[in-house]
């Protein structure tokens, strides 16, 4: 008897509960997609300070509920693996095989990718990945900032933001795990950055804590209690389809991971876990000569490139100051003061 009764009380409370649909249609920016379906559209920067302009978004919304990631590339229009990644999982990921929805941003620095203009938007000369949350009142990175975390962050359960080689950069495949000290969270996140499957891990434990200050697009997906992450493949200029199967097969592996589609990923078993990031800057103007390619492993005292001057005089031999990988390196001979050189990723030991 007492079982029948609990069986009933279950069922009412049930029923309605399994019966109401949170999201029957979802609305990114002008895209609205019903249930089994893919929705394209825009998020609108508005004019301000300078001109506005529209940023694509596609809303992949599953024919069953279900978490909400969102997938994003593009804040450096030139970093194209990432961003041909993105477009190529609009058409890959159907609505009628996916539990629940799929936001997907190929390019949010539209001026960068028209114009070929590396690392900033030419619009206000900013990253387009440093000015997070953004502002309403700013210059247009800033606006576009605060449109994307209105539209994209503030909808979704899960971020991944992809980045890659810029036009400068060669630079070798791995994700970033972010530390925010909430154990739960980084448990969550972690266990998405090995379904993803890059077998090299920078874990950064220095991000930003203030959700009002979070700088990065990762970031304030995670100071707002949403596990995200950071993936990055792609070299200099032409698109190297294998660096873009790699972001794609990890966004279909994340998507597997969350429930959200029937793949079921193996995650890495040994990743290379990178404690520490040393950035080589470049000292003065001149030629760059890179001796290692991206992914080489060097030792502390090797050289790993040399500068001369424009009439081929030597400058200075550029010498790795510790041993670890080279996670990027400078693809170009243009070497202005300032200038990274190249990032050497040192290697956890006993992870
Ligand atoms: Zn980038």
């Amino acid at each position: 008897m007492r079982t029948l009764t609990l069986a009933v009380a279950l069922s009412c409370v049930a029923r309605p509960a399994a019966a109401q649909d949170p999201h029957p249609t979802f609305k990114v920016g002008t895209a609205t997609a019903t249930r089994g379906q893919t929705a394209t559209g825009a998020i609108k920067v508005p004019q301000g300070a300078d001109a506005g302009y529209d940023i694509p978004v596609a809303v992949v919304h599953g024919a069953k509920p279900g978490p909400v990631l969102a997938v994003v590339a593009g804040s450096h229009g030139s970093e194209y693996a990432s961003i041909i990644a993105v477009e190529a999982l609009i058409t890959a990921v159907k609505p009628a095989d996916l539990s629940g929805t799929l936001i997907l941003v190929p390019i949010v620095n539209i001026a960068s990718f028209e114009k070929i203009v590396p690392h900033v938007n030419p619009t206000d000369n900013k990253s387009m990945n440093r000015f997070y949350p953004g502002a309403p009142n700013g210059t247009q990175t800033d606006r576009a900032s605060y449109a994307m975390t209105k539209e994209v962050v503030e909808q979704c359960d899960h971020l991944i933001d992809l980045h890659g080689g810029d036009l400068d950069e060669n630079l070798r495949p791995y994700s970033y795990w972010t530390v925010t000290g909430n154990q739960r969270q980084d448990d969550v996140s972690k266990a998405m950055v090995l379904a993803f499957g890059l077998d090299h891990i920078i874990i950064s434990a220095d991000r930003p804590k203030d959700p009002n200050a979070s700088r990065y697009l990762e970031n304030t997906a995670s100071t707002r209690g949403k596990p995200s992450f950071t993936a990055e493949a792609g070299r200099s200029g032409p698109v190297d389809q294998g660096d873009v199967a790699l972001l794609v097969k990890g966004v279909q592996n994340v998507l597997g991971h969350l429930k959200m589609t029937a793949t079921r990923p193996t995650p890495v078993a040994r990743p290379v876990w990178i404690e520490r990031i040393v950035n080589l800057a470049a000292e003065q103007d001149g030629v760059f000569h890179a001796l290692v390619d991206r992914g080489a492993h060097v030792t502390k005292g090797m050289k790993i490139g040399a500068v001369t001057d424009y009439l081929n005089r030597p400058i200075k031999d550029i010498v790795a100051p510790e041993d670890g990988v080279i996670t990027f390196i400078r693809a170009l001979p243009s070497l202005r003061k300032g200038d990274t050189i190249a990032n050497i990723g040192v290697i956890k030991k006993g992870a």
